[in-house]
């Protein structure tokens, strides 16, 4: 995220040059000329400062500001075009690699799941596979709902009264049709945002959660809500959650460290989110099928990633993948909970 940085003191750098500037009797280019580090103050030897890693001569111009910022992105972006196709296709090497030190070469961890949990949110709520701030689709889900039923009692009561006139027994529709019409009408109260607390929330219930769950079924629409802002905002969960899993894999290594599972944990999940986007992408334009194919992806990136990243045998990589998804549904159910319980409070 240094790039941030950067183009945050460029802007500081601008405006404080704006307020202090005319009567500097320095050349019209812009140009500082230093022999000391005008972040730190530390003499300069280099064209860059030896103590804070500052370039020595800093530009205060317009077009100084604008080559910062295009240094800024183009950085992200080559970083970032050497980093995707890495995390796709050999996930393993880029975590080696990134333990190893090859730490400038690629975007960190980290930043890359930042940018995922970022883009992932945007894309979601773009294509609208998240209602949130279009909150018909679950009244429109209820209402369908109810159309349905309404034609299945339709049709179900014409059968009656055909079998009827046939001199059948109707019994077995009759008990079908009062269960359909039972339905309907907890459908209708679902509809309106009201159902039976009392009908799946006993007394010996903790009062909390009675009322979280009360809370919940009266508007459900907010719940959904506030649920995707506990997801995003507490993404970050997902790594420590991960971790004692990824611990359980090599149990007591001394080969890897913790940092390692980390940067394992973190590239891993950057590119399941990546595969969410990808996948609301295809749905959007109509590509259902191939979406259903991405469904296979995970499993696949894993043990590539373990095989790579830990120099694993086939044997002992796919033991580790097979426990890894088993531990990725725990860890993914536990998140879930935590955010439903964000969500529900
Ligand atoms: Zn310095």
């Amino acid at each position: 995220m240094g790039e941030f940085e950067a183009i945050g003191d460029a802007v500081t750098g601008g405006m404080l040059a704006s307020a202090v500037e005319p009567s500097h009797g320095r050349a019209d280019d812009g140009h500082t000329h230093e022999t000391n580090c005008l972040n730190c103050g530390a003499p300069l030897t280099g064209t860059y400062c030896a103590n804070c890693g500052q370039k020595a001569h800093v530009h205060r111009s317009l077009r100084g500001f604008m080559g910062d910022f295009l240094a800024g992105v183009l950085n992200f972006e080559g970083k970032f075009w050497r980093t995707l196709p890495m995390l796709a296709w050999c996930p393993g090497d880029l975590t080696r690699r990134y333990i190893a030190g090859e730490r400038a070469r690629f975007i960190s961890p980290i930043a890359l799941y930042l940018f995922s949990v970022f883009l992932m949110f945007a894309v979601l709520n773009f294509t609208g596979a998240l209602g949130s701030d279009s909150h018909p689709p679950i009244h429109v889900g209820f209402e369908q709902a109810a159309v349905e039923q309404k034609a299945e009692i339709a049709r179900l009561e014409k059968k009656r009264a055909r079998d009827l006139a046939a001199g059948k027994k109707v019994d077995n529709l009759d008990v079908k049709i009062a269960k359909d019409k039972e339905d309907l009408a907890s459908i209708e109260k679902l509809r309106q945002g009201k159902l039976p607390v009392e009908a799946d929330v006993g007394d010996e219930t903790p009062k909390w959660i009675r009322g979280a769950v009360e809370k919940v079924q009266k508007n459900p629409e907010l719940f959904v809500t506030n649920m995707q802002d506990a997801a995003s905002k507490y993404s970050w969960l997902l790594i420590p959650l991960s971790l004692p899993f990824m611990w359980l894999l090599f149990p007591f290594s001394r080969k890897y460290r913790l940092y390692d599972h980390t940067v394992f944990v973190t590239y891993s999940l950057s590119f399941m989110m990546m595969l969410v986007i990808l996948a609301g992408a295809l749905v959007e334009f109509n590509m259902t099928a191939v979406a259903a194919f991405l469904f296979f992806a995970p499993p696949i990136h894993m043990y590539r990633q373990l095989k790579q990243a830990y120099q694993l045998g086939r044997f002992s990589a796919i033991v580790r993948t097979i426990f890894l998804t088993t531990f990725a549904f725990i860890a993914g159910g536990l998140f879930f909970a935590v955010v439903a319980a964000l969500g529900a409070a």
